[in-house]
């Protein structure tokens, strides 16, 4: 098998502050294949928007990735571009959408004339052509009337529309691999469904890799084929996304998925992992999970386990000593569930 299309080893991207080093991803690595979805699930504050900004080499200072990350694109080693190289990447070869479309559209310009200037740069395409594929994509996007809606501003076009517009500038130059950071989030559940069913639908007709970012895990089993959990800068586990959902291990994903509404379970059953994500200026010691974990033992709170295995991995002291999985979070209520 050929090399995949994105690899990311030991990630480490670090904050320098005056106040001390702020270890947002520490050691992250995942691969993406052609035509595949890696889901990135994790609270607020877990690192994973920092992992994909890191991807683009879009971190502003005092952030930097640090010596010893590699992030490949095929064969070739983004962590080594210059920033040239990486501008010819950026929207061309890798796209990135965001949960707030305005963070990417600009409020003067035409919607057709933002998705045309990215294929004049990226393709040197004449105005008559951009305008062309700019309809083109709107099309593409479910959006009615194209021809017309590339003359309209940002603020005339709804919020799920917003989104469909950021997409069709981010897939205008056919990029290799869609980074997707909380694309629907910010939308109802009605066109949240509808962005996720054309994701899906445009990553299978135009076999790009797409890593989808969220903090909910319904919309994640919705779309992913494998999934990284991540917890305070660290993957802790991954899998299939059948394997997360059916079957997780680390007790950080178990405490998710019971705090996801599912459909045939009781509302009552729902509960929430007490605590937050530590500040990543201190992570805790050990287990960066034990001050919220219910299996926690002196080991965990001492020793930082290793993420064993590779496809199916996980991150926890219980993998070696399983007898300790007792009580916790109400485990027979998460095992009927299954
Ligand atoms: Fe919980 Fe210990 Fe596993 Fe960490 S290592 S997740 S504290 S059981």
């Amino acid at each position: 098998m050929g090399a995949p299309l994105l690899r990311v080893e030991d990630l480490r991207a670090y904050f320098h502050t005056a106040d001390g080093v702020v270890r947002a991803v520490d050691g992250v690595s995942f691969s993406l294949e052609p035509g595949e979805t890696l889901g990135i699930v994790g609270e607020s504050g877990c690192g994973k928007t920092v992992a994909c900004l890191s991807i683009l080499r879009l971190l502003d200072p005092p952030g930097r990735i640090e010596p010893g990350s590699r992030i490949m694109l095929r064969d070739r080693e983004l962590t080594a571009a210059s920033e040239e190289e990486m501008r010819s990447v950026r929207g061309n070869e890798i796209s990135m959408i965001f949960q707030e479309p305005m963070t990417s559209l600009n409020p003067v310009w035409t919607i057709g004339d933002q998705i045309a200037e990215t294929l004049r740069r990226h393709r040197r395409a004449r105005p008559a052509e951009a305008r062309r594929r700019a309809a083109e994509m709107l099309r593409l996007m479910g959006i009615g009337f194209p021809e017309q809606r590339l003359d309209e501003y940002p603020h005339q076009f709804s919020g799920g529309m917003r989104q469909r517009a950021m997409l069709a500038m981010a897939l205008a130059c056919d990029p290799s691999v869609l980074i997707a950071d909380e694309p629907t989030t910010a939308l109802d559940v009605t066109i949240q469904a509808e962005i996720l069913d054309l994701l899906a639908g445009l990553q299978e007709r135009l076999g790009m890799g797409l890593v989808f970012v969220s903090h909910d895990l319904g919309v994640i089993a919705q779309i992913a084929d494998r999934v990284i959990v991540m917890y305070a800068g660290q993957v802790v586990e991954s899998g299939t996304a059948d394997e997360i959902f059916r079957r997780p291990r680390h007790p950080y994903s178990e405490g998710l998925l019971r705090a996801t509404p599912r459909v045939g379970r009781k509302m009552q059953q729902l509960s929430v992992i007490p605590g937050s994500v530590a500040s990543p200026k201190l992570w805790p010691s050990g287990c960066r999970f034990h001050p919220r974990c219910p299996y926690a033992w002196d080991r965990c709170r001492e020793e930082l386990p290793v993420l064993r295995g590779e496809a199916r991995a996980v991150r926890c002291w219980l993998e070696e000593e399983p007898a300790r999985r007792t009580g916790g979070w109400d485990g027979a209520a998460l095992a009927e569930d299954r």
